[in-house]
């Protein structure tokens, strides 16, 4: 697999879901990932990353940035509140505003920015306790929460549990989203991403379908 060939099957699963073309944005996420693997991924031309760590991506992309114009880096991992103010620095979308005390911080620093990232809200869909995200049930009253703070939501995101169909999460997170007008849809990583374009996802996020397996070891 690789980068070229990640991109044509995005793009056929969205003509196969009849969607438009380039209507799904794929995200390379480059955590852990050598260097030369996320270099030769620039060089190709591919300018959408995710990272899920702030203090590795303030390390990879300031130099990458000045090399490669162009660049969008969004975040995708769980993010501490008190690393609010250097993530708006670092990167121009945050997938994972998941609740009250990070969504203040967050209105706070964009209050002094006078400019916001695009925010997705992360929801819980599979229940799962050791994971991030509002519970279903209390999605609407966070994202009226957030929109009362003037925090600008694009979308909402998920994780399906692992080992689990994930479709009905993918269906799920579109009729939330659905209800709540909101038009972004960041899922479906390497396993999945074509069954979550054919459920109207905006934002793919897949990693070692194109870069190849991360090494924790090394990393
Ligand atoms: C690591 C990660 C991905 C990419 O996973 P792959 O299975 O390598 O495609 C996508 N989304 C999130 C939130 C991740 O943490």
């Amino acid at each position: 697999m690789g980068l070229s060939e990640i991109t044509a099957r995005v793009r056929a699963a969205e003509a196969a879901a009849g969607r438009a073309e380039g209507s799904v944005r794929l995200i390379a996420v480059s955590k852990v990932q050598p260097l030369e693997r996320v270099e030769a991924v620039l060089e190709a031309g591919h300018r959408l990353f995710g990272e899920n760590y702030v203090q590795e991506a303030a390390s990879k992309w300031p130099d990458f940035r000045a090399r490669f114009p162009g660049l969008e880096v969004h975040m995708i991992g769980p993010l501490q509140s008190n690393k609010a103010k250097q993530a708006l620095e670092l990167f121009e979308a945050i997938h994972t505003l998941d609740r009250p005390s990070l969504a203040k911080k967050l209105a706070t620093q964009v209050q002094a920015r006078g400019a916001a990232p695009e925010l997705f809200v992360q929801v819980n869909t599979g229940r799962e306790p050791q994971k991030a995200g509002v519970l279903p049930e209390a999605a609407e009253t966070f994202i009226a929460d957030c929109r009362r703070m003037d925090l600008p939501l694009a979308g909402l995101m998920c994780i399906p549990p692992e080992g689990a169909d994930p479709v009905p999460h993918f269906t799920a997170l579109a009729r939330l989203a659905a209800e709540s007008g909101l038009h972004g849809l960041s899922m479906g990583m390497s396993a999945d991403f074509e069954a979550a374009i054919a459920a109207g996802a905006t934002h793919v996020r897949v990693g070692s379908a194109i870069f190849g397996a991360r090494d924790y070891a090394k990393a």
